[in-house]
């Protein structure tokens, strides 16, 4: 594991697998490639300032540990910026073109703007307006060019990655683990995890039928911490992760713009294709669900995917059906929990679920993950007989719970982890964020305490997937101060602090530069079948590919869909 090149991990040799020279620099090193990859993108309208944030001044010690913040420079750009970043109605445009209204002062942004809008229409890098079948789209927001990412980080988060999903699988079936974990949380939770836990006791539980297999396909969540130089874990996503689909047309974008554009600039200010890792997360998504529908054995079933009404993100989802059925000419079905629930049954031979007289061996989770997605009792049903099923789920409840928020904190106490993954704990642990439980009357004094003590450095998380959820500076106090009944069914979590970049972002045809904050994402593919402490169970655990989402750094949430973030890919220095 190339864990040699990060600064807390730093030892004298290089990585064996190091195949460069340049994968032996110091984590310094490569954020000095990071200010001079500022400098060629600059010449191209993507002007990346690295910036300590007051905080990260204050708080960075004089160790290893500062090797990457002590290395940034503030930089400026010299071209005066109007108005508010986030504002497009307060810019004007020097630009030519009479349908737009840039918030850029660079009059070569709008012809390369216009090249990625028309690609992105050309190529399927779009998202609906709202109606499935409406047919309105709009071209996905996305970064107008890759933005610089430590090629060490990136693939330590790649190699560890796997590790994550071998760790839940296990936890996930681990029922005295679960069930000790997620008490309180259901309790304090309960019309949501509550919820989840019912269904769970009711089928998703060994020796309740639950199935002796499991398909994921995953993404572990981490940033940039520039006080400890390390990736760490935002949170890892078992259930309806998104965005493999156009995660990859985004680096297929960057690299078209990155040929289209070479005749505008120096040679030594080209963005070079070979800093921009191949990313293969909806091959690696649509893979994932064709080995899990083979293994089901079953030559006449179709995939099910449920999906959320009025979804938005349906290009995304399509891509991958579409990838299945040219890989193996299997269908997808699309269906939301509330038709599931008017006209899904259980095959009385097979037990399979069933829909319009079709047989689905696998059901692909999009949705359920979120309260909103069960208005009625009517879903919670359907969720029911899905998981009662003997399809396979992507995923099952046991291994969706299993990435509850309160898990990944559980999971930091010392010796948990040590006890599910033995061999990998260690490096496993250098990802982790600061995690702290509510739970008790001693941990919650002290937990609350330790929030109050500074709530900017802390995050409180509640039960919940999907971004927009959770309470930071402000409202974190005001909850730890004045509501604290329901604080078993959170965590507190030390807050990461990324390198920020001046990025310029494309949304609705308009682009915008507003100086951001970057979350890498590791797509996982994941299939075991048998039992899960054996080795040979696991037929598949592979890299998914990856996503990069940039988020205006004044912005504390996170999510694509959700309206904080653009789709984006790293460049790797
Ligand atoms: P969700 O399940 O809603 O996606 P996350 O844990 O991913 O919940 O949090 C949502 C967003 O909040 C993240 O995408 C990230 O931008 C931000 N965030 C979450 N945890 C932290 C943290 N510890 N430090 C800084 N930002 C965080
Ligand atoms: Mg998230």
């Amino acid at each position: 594991m190339k864990t040699t090149l990060l600064p807390s991990l730093a030892s004298s040799s290089s990585s064996s697998s190091s195949k460069s020279s340049s994968s032996s620099r110091t984590y310094h090193q490569c954020s000095c490639a990071l200010v001079v990859c500022a400098a060629f993108l600059r010449g191209r309208g993507h002007h990346h300032r690295y910036r300590r944030r007051p905080s990260q001044t204050a708080a960075t010690n004089a160790s290893s540990s500062s090797s990457l913040s002590s290395s940034f420079r503030f930089r400026r750009s010299n071209k005066t910026r109007r108005g508010s970043q986030n504002d497009s109605s307060s810019s004007s445009s020097t630009n030519s073109s009479m349908l737009v209204n840039d918030d850029v002062d660079d009059p070569t942004i709008r012809p390369t703007a216009e090249e990625a809008i028309s690609w992105a229409f050309q190529h399927g890098l779009v998202v609906a307006s709202g109606k499935e079948t409406a047919g309105q789209v709009f071209h996905a927001p996305v970064a107008l060019y890759p933005t610089p990412f430590p090629k060490d980080v990136f693939e330590f988060a790649k190699e560890i990655t796997p590790k994550f999903a071998e760790l839940y699988d296990k936890v996930s079936e681990d029922d005295a683990f679960m069930r000790e974990t997620l008490r309180e949380a259901a309790l304090s939770d309960p019309e949501f995890t509550g919820r989840l836990w019912k269904i769970y006791e009711a089928c998703g539980k060994r020796g309740n039928g639950r199935l002796d297999k499991e398909l994921g396909i995953l993404r572990t969540d981490y940033m940039l911490d520039t006080r400890s130089g390390m990736p760490l874990q935002v949170e890892v996503n078992t259930v309806s992760t998104s965005f493999m689909g156009l995660g990859s047309k985004v680096t297929l974008l960057h690299q078209h713009l990155a040929e289209y554009t070479k005749g505008n600039i120096d040679d030594d200010m080209k963005l070079k294709k070979e800093n921009m890792p191949t990313n293969d997360s909806l091959n690696q998504a649509a893979k994932t669900l064709c080995e899990g529908w083979k293994c089901m054995e079953c030559e006449n079933a179709s995939i099910l995917m449920v999906v959320q009404e009025g979804e938005t993100n349906i290009f995304d989802q399509r891509l991958i059906s579409q990838k299945v059925f040219e890989t193996i000419g299997v269908k997808t079905i699309r269906k939301t929990l509330r038709e599931i629930n008017e006209s899904g049954r259980l095959d009385l031979k097979t037990n399979l679920f069933s829909i319009d007289g079709q047989l689905c061996s696998v059901i692909y989770f999009r949705a359920g993950y979120s309260p909103s997605d069960f208005p009625s009792e009517a879903q919670w049903e359907a969720k029911m007989l899905l998981e009662k099923s003997s399809s396979l789920k992507s995923p099952s409840v046991a291994m969706h719970l299993a990435g509850s928020k309160k898990i990944q904190q559980a999971l930091a106490e010392e010796g948990v982890l040590e006890k599910f993954m033995p061999n990998d704990a260690t490096e496993m642990r250098k990802v982790f964020a600061g995690l702290y439980s509510f739970e008790g009357e001693k941990n919650m004094q002290k937990t609350i305490q330790l929030g109050l003590s500074n709530p900017a450095d802390y995050v409180l998380k509640p039960q919940r997937e999907g971004g927009g959820n959770n309470l930071y500076g402000k409202e974190l106090k005001e909850k730890l101060e004045n509501d604290t009944k329901d604080l078993p069914a959170y965590i507190l979590m030390q807050r990461i602090f990324p390198p920020s970049h001046q990025v310029t972002m494309l949304r609705k045809g308009l682009a915008h530069e507003i100086e951001s904050l970057s979350e890498l994402g590791i797509y996982g593919s994941y299939l075991r079948k048998g039992d899960v402490n054996s080795n040979t169970a696991r037929v598949m655990n592979e890299h998914g590919g990856s996503l990069l989402r940039t988020k205006a750094a004044s912005s504390d949430e996170g999510g694509v869909a959700a309206g904080y973030a653009v789709l984006d890919s790293p460049y790797l220095v």
